[in-house]
């Protein structure tokens, strides 16, 4: 199946404060790159021969090693996208999930701290396990990802994610994001995970 790259135009024109256009086009042309290398592996997986995977190089085993990166580069994206867009919409539930691990502030706080040891992803997450917040930094799509997670909040602390409108200025870039959560998308996210 092939997948298809959704469209993020309404994050444009101001509607994401402190990303500007141009900013955003950018990641977008980014992101429609790791769907279509994601298609791209799909496909030849689908074609290629499988009978002599090898640990050195075998054609196969290529395709193995890059499908996760390709696959979680497409969709930590589009997880960061929807979670654009400030709104003020935090479920009780939510509310009261950050108030047993001390408080919102706290919480928001260590993933800030998580996003500016970057490049890589910083998560919030819903821990299965325990059933409770987590922070989680991700140095690379495919790798250290925590199993038995929900992700709440995806934060994107690559360079390309703000280099257009920050330069090297991360935190400045990690402090708007905080302002831009689109808090209805979390909250959804937070109820369908403790469901
Ligand atoms: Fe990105």
């Amino acid at each position: 199946m092939a997948y298809e790259p959704k469209n993020y135009d309404h994050l444009k024109g101001g509607a994401v404060k402190g990303l500007s256009d141009s900013q955003l086009d950018q990641h977008f042309t980014l992101y429609k790159g790791y769907v279509a290398k994601l298609n791209e592996i799909e496909t030849k997986l689908a074609e290629v021969d499988n009978t002599k995977p090898n640990y050195s190089f075998n054609e196969y085993s290529e395709l193995k090693r890059r499908e996760a990166v390709a696959f979680n580069g497409s969709f930590l994206h589009e997880l960061y996208f929807e979670n654009l867009g400030a709104d003020a919409e935090l479920s009780p539930e939510l509310q009261a999930a950050f108030d047993a691990q001390g408080g919102k502030d706290k919480v928001l706080a260590d993933l800030k701290s998580c996003a500016l040891g970057g490049p890589g992803w910083a998560l919030l997450t819903r821990n299965r396990r325990d059933g409770k917040l987590h922070t989680y930094f991700v140095a690379e799509h495919h790798l250290g990802l925590p199993i038995d997670q929900d992700l709440l909040i995806v934060l994107d602390s690559w360079e390309h994610a703000f280099m257009v409108d920050y330069g090297i200025k991360r935190p400045d870039y990690i402090g708007a994001f905080m302002e831009n959560i689109k808090w209805s998308e979390v909250s959804k996210r937070f109820a369908l995970a403790a469901k």
